[in-house]
């Protein structure tokens, strides 16, 4: 296989809170349109993790190589212009849909695009109406958040994501605060994005997700990466004890 720079490029990364030492040293690549599923105990440090990968949380030190750019580096940021531009490329969707409630469904997708990426008004509506036929959501374009079912929801975060043409995108725990028959189609949407080879960073319990979709199973315990592989190994034959209590737990 031909080896690629790597999208995500981590080394050393630390963060702590006040004493509480959350991330202790992370070390990780990712390949452009790999899928990694971040699995591990509540607690853990997967949030922490992936806000790091994006500059939403400021690592202690170590090194954060994202689209090519130094995100951080021995704790110090990008400057504030050049980290809103690499945010651009850098898609995230929350457990909590985040929709701006008093925006129509169409005006969510399109705020992003006109206001950051220039956008004309009638190109950034073409662009949305083509992300909304994507997560199925055409008949929604100007419904406000609140009609909205909690799947619904977030699959226009998706598209709002999406709109902003990023180049990984980063999942966490999108389908936790959903009903169980909702999560399917939030699912389904980041299958297809999966199967058009976008670079996937996902925090689930969605475990026949990560079955399926994922190239790469990250198991985080105690702030530390314990164990990494595919899924076939990471859930019939785990090396680590805590990942094998961890999945005893939850599957
Ligand atoms: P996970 O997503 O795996 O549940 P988090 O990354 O959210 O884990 O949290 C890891 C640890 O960091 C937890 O002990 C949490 O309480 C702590 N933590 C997270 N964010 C903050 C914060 N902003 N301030 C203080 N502690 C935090
Ligand atoms: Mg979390």
């Amino acid at each position: 296989m031909k080896m690629q720079k790597p999208i995500v490029h981590i080394r050393g990364l630390r963060k702590s809170f006040g004493d509480h030492v959350v991330l202790h040293g992370i070390d990780f690549d990712v390949q452009p349109s790999q899928v990694v599923v971040i699995i591990g105990p509540s607690g853990s440090g997967k949030s922490t993790f992936l806000r790091c990968c994006n500059g939403l949380e400021q690592p202690d030190s170590g090194r954060v190589e994202i689209c090519g750019h130094t995100l951080s580096d021995g704790g110090q940021m990008l400057a504030d212009q050049a980290l809103n531009h690499l945010r651009e490329q850098v898609g995230m969707v929350f457990q909590s849909f985040n929709l701006f409630p008093h925006l129509s469904v169409i005006d969510n997708i399109t705020v992003g695009p006109r206001k950051v990426r220039g956008v004309s008004g009638p190109q950034a509506e073409a662009e949305a109406m083509v992300l909304l036929d994507k997560v199925g959501l055409v008949q929604k374009a100007h419904a406000m958040p609140a009609s909205l079912s909690g799947g619904q929801k977030q699959r226009v975060a998706i598209a709002r994501a999406l709109a902003m043409q990023p180049q990984v995108m980063l999942f966490d725990e999108p389908t936790s605060a959903l009903d169980p028959e909702l999560v399917g189609e939030v699912l389904q949407v980041m299958k297809l994005l999966a199967s058009e080879g976008m670079t996937m960073m996902v925090v689930t319990h969605e475990m026949d997700f990560a079955r399926e979709v994922a190239d790469v199973v990250v198991v985080m315990d105690g702030g530390a990466l314990i164990e990494a592989g595919p899924p076939d190994i990471i859930f019939t034959n785990p090396k680590q004890a805590r990942t094998r209590d961890f999945l005893r737990a939850i599957l």
